[in-house]
């Protein structure tokens, strides 16, 4: 018998069965006898079964090597879900009907088999992963890259997981031509996967949503839907704040991503009240009150998850302007390692600072410059079951497993004083104050380095040496403040070129002077900026990093500082004796191997001294020249 004939007569895998050596023809002629016997139809497949002829196994491995050139509808019938009568009135109706079904799609609206069964029947035969898509599976950044269209077309998703295997969730992943598709965007190394329709039709429809500026058209939505569209398309651009903003005519929506605002979209000035009466409301916060500042806080539950969002109402002359924080769950914490030091610096921030046993360690910067995120890296790293470590925190941004941490709380009066008069007497070996805001904070963090603790905070200036004279400017004795500070760390965070949009470029005159290099001093540096793509939402950068400026109090800081030198003085001692790499020196040597722009290390660092030549800095990061 031709195979072609057993494939019309018995299907496709009874063919592929024989053709494989698997079954032999007088096999199938014995099953053929004793199913002409049987009162009730069935498949040719399920005798075979039954007669110990070939077992699932076999089967599954058969359809995995066929690479799937078996149609879902054809699989079902063979495998005896489906009549052979059922799936041609379902070919019939997908015929008739106007949008374009796939077939598995027309067999669960029309009842003909339930949709989970053909997940759990294709996850089984196939031996494929059972998944049920979120939006937090999806890998967003593989999702950019493609046409979303053919997502839409084809019904599938990249999924992100830890190993190293890209997973594809797919509707019906015997879709020979999603398969296609698929491969053709992914490359042929992708595991597929078995979605649950549903989910996986649900995430598409958000993902597809959160893409559409469309999301912000105000006159087919109503406030409520406003407002969510605005936090949900947040939330899926990975900003940080929602600035809503009344400007007299309009309302301006801005998001913070990278640490950078950027315009989302306008509304027509007058709905400003109905918005903030509606944020208002989520928030528990008092409606009828326009003239005071208020803030409030909203857990805000989506599809896949929920979010923590403090809100703030400020009043303006043009009336309320709202900023909400999105509080993520902070991402992994990155060990001390991976932060973004250059080699040299880091071993010296290590054994200098970070494993002195006693002293106070700062670490300075604006709001925003992940000076938080850099302590908790510090703790992760120093924590051991020899120590204690004990924190005073406003608030617990970071839950440290073997860290005593503690939030403050004004409103039951576990005040910041309350909380260090006792920190101590819990017999710490070292002590996290979130961040010294005054002279109590400074005093205390001081006595307690003075009584053999480490202490390790954070502080709000400029640059590491402007750390050192504010804690003298509030009225902190020079000897205690050259005693107890073994180091202070300022950094920044500046945004990342867009891998997938840089391009070499030449610094101009202008770029030249007001960095005070000249172009001999920067030889050797390799500079980019991002053209901007899709990747990058045009704005030519993606993601961030840390730049560092490490001041260790050697003893010719400590005589600087009891001295009263001013801190042009102390900075020219750390630049000249200390090894003092500058912020503007670091965030040039990243610049020049391409990391950020000069843009942005103009933008972002204190220009207080022109840096050295790009050699020179090199050398003393410990980088390859
Ligand atoms: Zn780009």
């Amino acid at each position: 018998m031709k195979n072609a004939s057993i494939k019309s007569k018995y299907g496709e895998l009874v063919a592929i069965l024989m053709a494989s050596g698997v079954v032999k023809e007088k096999d199938i002629n014995y099953a053929e006898r004793i199913r002409d016997k049987l009162t009730s139809p069935q498949p040719l497949l399920n005798i075979l079964k039954d007669l110990g002829l070939v077992n699932d196994d076999k089967v599954r491995e058969i359809i995995r090597e066929t690479k799937h050139s078996i149609r879902l509808g054809d699989l079902l019938v063979e495998l005896g879900y489906l009549t052979a009568d059922d799936l041609t009135a379902a070919f019939n109706i997908q015929q008739e009907s106007e949008n374009e079904l796939k077939i598995g799609e027309i067999l669960v609206k029309y009842n003909f088999i339930d949709g989970r069964q053909i997940d759990r029947i294709l996850s089984i035969q196939l031996g494929y992963p059972l998944i049920q898509p979120t939006i937090a599976m999806v890998d967003r950044d593989l999702v950019r890259r493609i046409p979303f269209k053919t997502i839409v077309k084809h019904q599938f998703l990249p999924i992100r997981n830890s190993e190293r295997v890209l997973l594809i969730a797919f509707n019906d992943p015997t879709d020979s031509e999603a398969l296609l598709a698929a491969r053709r965007l992914f490359g042929e190394k992708i595991t597929p996967a078995v979605a649950d329709q549903k989910a996986l039709s649900e995430t598409i429809r958000i993902l597809e949503n959160a893409g559409k500026s469309e999301a912000m058209d105000v006159d087919s939505k109503t406030v409520v839907g406003i407002v969510n569209s605005t936090i949900m398309a947040a939330i899926q651009e990975d900003a940080s704040d929602i600035h809503i903003e009344p400007m007299g005519e309009k309302i301006q929506v801005r998001f913070r991503i990278d640490g950078v605002l950027s315009h989302q979209g306008d509304y027509p000035g007058d709905m400003m009240l109905q918005i903030s009466s509606r944020l208002k409301i989520m928030c528990d916060a008092d409606i009828a009150e326009k003239r005071r500042h208020q803030g409030g806080r909203i857990l805000f539950e989506y599809k896949d998850g929920q979010i923590d969002i403090r809100v703030s109402f400020y009043v303006t002359i043009h009336g309320e302007k709202i900023v909400m924080r999105l509080l993520r769950q902070k991402e992994e914490l990155l060990d001390i390692n991976y932060i973004g030091m250059a080699p040299r610096m880091l071993s010296r921030f290590l054994e200098e600072a970070v494993y002195q046993p006693t002293g106070v360690l700062l670490v300075t910067g604006p709001t925003g410059s992940g000076k938080t995120s850099t302590v908790y890296s510090c703790l992760q790293h120093i924590k051991n079951p020899q120590i204690s470590i004990i924190t005073a925190e406003d608030p617990v941004e970071y839950v440290m497993e073997g860290v005593a941490q503690c939030s403050i709380d004004t409103t039951i009066n576990r005040t910041f004083e309350e909380t260090l008069r006792h920190i101590v007497r819990q017999d710490p070996d070292v002590i996290m104050i979130g961040e010294i805001r005054d002279k109590f904070s400074a005093d205390m963090a001081m006595q307690a380095a003075l009584t053999g603790h480490k202490v390790i905070s954070t502080f709000h200036t400029e640059d590491s040496i402007g750390g050192l004279i504010r804690l003298l400017n509030m009225d902190i004795a020079p000897f205690l403040v050259s005693s107890t500070v073994v180091s202070v760390l300022a950094q920044r965070l500046l945004r990342k070129v867009c891998p997938s949009c840089a391009t070499p470029v030449q610094l101009t005159p202008s770029q030249l002077q007001r960095l005070g290099s000249g172009l001999n001093d920067l030889v050797g540096g390799n500079f980019v900026k991002g053209r901007g793509c899709t990747d990058c939402r045009q704005t030519g950068y993606k993601g961030r990093l840390g730049v560092f400026e490490l001041l260790v109090l050697d003893p010719l800081v400590r005589d600087a500082i009891l001295e009263h030198k001013t801190s042009y003085e102390i900075r020219a001692i750390g630049i000249e004796h200390a090894g003092l790499i500058t912020l503007l020196e670091d965030g040039l040597v990243k610049a020049a191997a391409g990391l950020t722009t000069v843009d942005e290390v103009l933008r972002c660092l204190p220009k207080l001294s022109p840096p050295r030549p790009l050699a020179v800095i090199r050398r003393l990061c410990g980088e390859i020249e």
